[in-house]
């Protein structure tokens, strides 16, 4: 099978991703072997190609937003089928025995393994993953506006609830990436107010064409204080701006894996109040199911830009530049 192999991290325009053939791979207990249909791009993938992310191993197949067909199943399978159509996401694994496991908070085992970092991801042909942490999906969408929900839609999800925004509440999004771009439409549908804060013209545009109230670069502009905001770009600068304009109660939600330095905080300016500093990390399989259902029923679709799996470097590269329109999408097959 072809893949795109991480050999050395690198920075994106080195083009660190080589194209390989390798060996088919097999399935092991309780794991299932998927074509790949396609997998879309995330900043995580940016951030272990790069380097940001401390490699898990070497060589590597990033990707982990895939929507692909399950192919062969491996001892002990059980609750999958030969040509079911399915989706991996960033959550590989857990132990299911330790105390955040059994406590409904298995986004904080410390024992997870993630796909595209500790296993091999999407960029390939095929892929094998762990049954019981992968998503049946409706066969009647195209793969393609599936895949950016995997991750870019659960941890935008995830970050939703992390930032606690009350029934017809205001939410401030910061940056308008792949995730806030899915986040907007489901804010919109449970009925809340949404700003969009972006340095750049081309997201405000999409922001505004989704259905934002207010779309701009300036926090000044604001046109209120906002009960939740959440930060998706990944810049530690921005949390002291975007404290000021939470309303008394209100919550930030840091949604990124990888944050620059976060400067001095002060305690009257930015946290009094009761306003929240939260971060956001990984996800349960309960956010996945219920962000697949709640974006299935309002009808979200994915902006999408598409490329060849033999473009990996390209897309990555994009997405670095801040190029891409909603969700860089490789089509595999
Ligand atoms: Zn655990
Ligand atoms: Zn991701």
């Amino acid at each position: 099978m072809q893949a795109q192999v991480l050999l050395q991290q690198a920075p994106a325009e080195a083009a660190p991703l080589v194209e390989q053939t390798l060996p088919q791979p097999t399935p092991g207990p309780g794991q299932v072997r998927l074509q790949v249909l396609c997998c879309a791009v995330c900043r995580t993938d940016l951030h272990v190609v790069e380097g940001d992310l401390s490699p898990k191993r070497l060589p590597l197949v990033p990707g982990h937003q895939v929507v692909g067909v399950v192919e062969a199943l491996g001892p002990g399978c059980r609750r999958l089928r030969p040509g079911q159509r399915v989706g991996a996401a960033w959550l590989a694994r857990t132990c299911g025995r330790c105390r955040y496991c059994t406590s409904g908070r298995e986004n904080l085992c410390p024992h997870s393994l993630y796909t595209g970092y500790d296993l091999d991801g999407g960029y390939a042909e095929q892929m094998v993953a762990y049954e019981e942490f992968l998503y049946p999906l409706p066969e009647d969408h195209p793969p393609e506006w599936i895949a950016p929900l995997l991750c870019a839609g659960i941890i935008g999800y995830r970050s939703l609830e992390r930032a606690r925004v009350p029934a017809r509440g205001r939410l401030l999004l910061v940056g308008f990436g792949s995730s806030a771009h899915l986040v907007l439409p489901l804010a919109k549908a449970r009925g809340l107010q949404v700003a969009v804060l972006s340095r750049t013209p081309e997201h405000q545009h999409l922001a505004r064409q989704l259905g934002a109230d207010w779309a701009g670069a300036d926090p000044a502009g604001l046109p209120w204080l906002a009960d939740g905001a959440i930060l998706f770009a990944p810049a530690g600068h921005l949390v002291p701006p975007v404290l000021e304009h939470l309303a008394p109660g209100g919550t930030l939600a840091v949604a990124g894996i990888h944050l620059s330095p976060i400067p001095e905080l002060d305690y009257q300016r930015h946290l009094y109040w009761e306003r929240d500093l939260r971060s956001v990390t990984s996800n349960t399989r309960a956010d996945g199911r219920h962000l697949l259902q709640e974006a299935l029923a309002a009808g979200v679709r994915p902006q999408v830009q598409l490329f060849s799996l033999a473009q990996a470097n390209q897309a990555l590269l994009a997405l670095k530049r801040g190029q891409i329109q909603g969700t860089a999408v490789l089509k595999v097959a």
